[in-house]
C-alpha cells in the first residue's frame, strides 16, 4: 500500500512574505484533523498564469489569490462559482478534475466580521466602500445582500468604479459612485478596500467622513495599525482591521476545499495575541 500524500495549498501573491494565511490553514487543519500542507507562493506580476499551471502540474488541490491577481484568475478559471462571476474576482481556486474552479470568499468573510464578530448589522446601513479593485469587487455582493441603505463606491482611478457600479445595475438604486475629495460624511461604515496601506498611503477621503458611531475596517492587516486606522481613530471612527475578515474568509476557502467548516473565533483570538 503505498503512503497516503498529503494534500498541497498554497496562497498566490506579490508580495507575498506578509501573509499569515499559511498559519490560518495550519490551524485549521489541525482543528479539524485534515492532513494538508499550505504554503506562500510569488509569482512574478507577469507570470500568474504559469505559477498556476506550474501548481496544478505538481499536483496541488487549489490555491488562495492575492494582490494583485485575483481579476487575472477569474479570467484563467475554467468554471467561476456563480459569487465570483458577480464580482469578476476570484480568491479561491479549486484545482478538480481537470477543472479550474475559481469561487470568491472574500465578501462572505468581511461580512462575517463586521456582523457577526464586531456585532455590526448592515440592514438599513450606509456603507462607503473605498477601492475599485478585486477585493472591493468580492465585497460588493454579499455587502447588498446584508440589505443596507446605500453602498458609495469611491476609488482613485473613476472609471474603474463605475464599471464596478455598472456591473451590479440591478442595484443601482442603493448604488452610487464619487471620487475620494468629494465624499460627503455621514456613514455607517467605511470599508478600505484600496491597498493603499500596503504603501503606508490613506485614500484622501475628508476627515468628515469618520466621527464616533462610525466602524472603519482596513481589510489591510499587520502588527500595527495601519495609517487609514490611525486617521480614522483620530478623527473618533472605531477601527478594525482586515485580520478577521482573512480568518472569515479562510474558513470559507477551507469548506470549499476539505467539505468541512473550521471554528474561526480561537484561530482569531490566538493571532491576535501573536501579533
Ligand atoms: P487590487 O490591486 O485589485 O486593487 C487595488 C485598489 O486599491 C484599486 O482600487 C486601486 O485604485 C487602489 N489603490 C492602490 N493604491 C492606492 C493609493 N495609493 N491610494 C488610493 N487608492 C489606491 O487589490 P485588491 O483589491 O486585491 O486588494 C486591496 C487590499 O485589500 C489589499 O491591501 C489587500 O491586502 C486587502 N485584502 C485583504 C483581505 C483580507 O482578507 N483581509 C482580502 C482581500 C484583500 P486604482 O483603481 O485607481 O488603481
Amino acid at each position: 500500500m503505498s503512503d497516503p500524500v498529503t494534500d498541497k495549498y498554497c496562497v498566490i501573491g506579490n508580495p507575498i512574505a506578509h501573509s499569515k494565511s499559511p498559519q490560518i490553514h495550519a490551524a485549521y487543519a489541525l482543528q479539524t484533523g485534515q492532513d494538508l500542507d499550505y504554503e506562500r507562493c510569488l509569482a512574478p506580476v507577469d507570470g500568474f498564469e504559469a505559477t498556476v499551471r506550474r501548481l496544478v502540474a505538481e499536483g496541488y488541490r487549489g490555491a488562495n489569490v492575492t494582490v494583485p491577481f485575483k481579476l487575472e484568475a477569474a479570467r484563467l478559471a475554467t468554471r467561476l462559482a456563480p459569487r465570483a462571476a458577480a464580482a469578476g474576482a476570484v480568491n479561491t481556486l479549486v484545482f478538480a478534475g481537470g477543472e479550474i474552479v475559481g469561487d470568491n470568499t472574500d465578501g462572505p468573510g468581511l461580512v462575517a466580521d463586521i456582523v457577526r464578530n464586531a456585532g455590526v448589522p448592515l440592514a438599513g446601513k450606509r456603507i462607503l466602500l473605498l477601492g475599485a479593485g478585486g477585493a472591493a469587487r468580492g465585497a460588493l455582493l454579499p455587502l447588498l445582500m446584508e440589505n443596507p441603505r446605500q453602498v458609495v463606491i469611491a476609488n482613485r482611478t473613476l472609471a474603474t468604479a463605475d464599471r464596478l457600479a455598472a456591473d451590479f445595475a440591478e442595484h443601482a438604486d442603493r448604488l452610487a459612485v464619487t471620487a475620494f475629495a468629494a465624499v460627503e460624511g455621514g456613514f455607517d461604515v467605511v470599508i478600505n478596500a484600496t491597498s493603499a496601506s500596503l504603501a503606508a498611503d490613506i485614500p484622501p477621503v475628508p476627515p468628515s467622513v469618520f466621527g464616533p458611531g462610525v466602524l472603519a475596517l482596513d481589510m489591510m492587516y499587520g502588527n500595527k495599525p495601519t495609517v487609514f486606522m490611525e486617521f480614522a481613530a483620530s478623527h473618533g471612527a472605531s477601527v478594525r482591521d482586515g485580520l478577521g475578515m482573512l480568518v472569515e474568509q479562510a474558513a470559507e476557502a477551507f469548506l470549499l476545499w476539505r467539505g468541512v467548516r473550521p471554528g474561526t473565533g480561537a484561530v482569531l483570538a490566538s493571532m491576535r495575541q501573536d501579533g
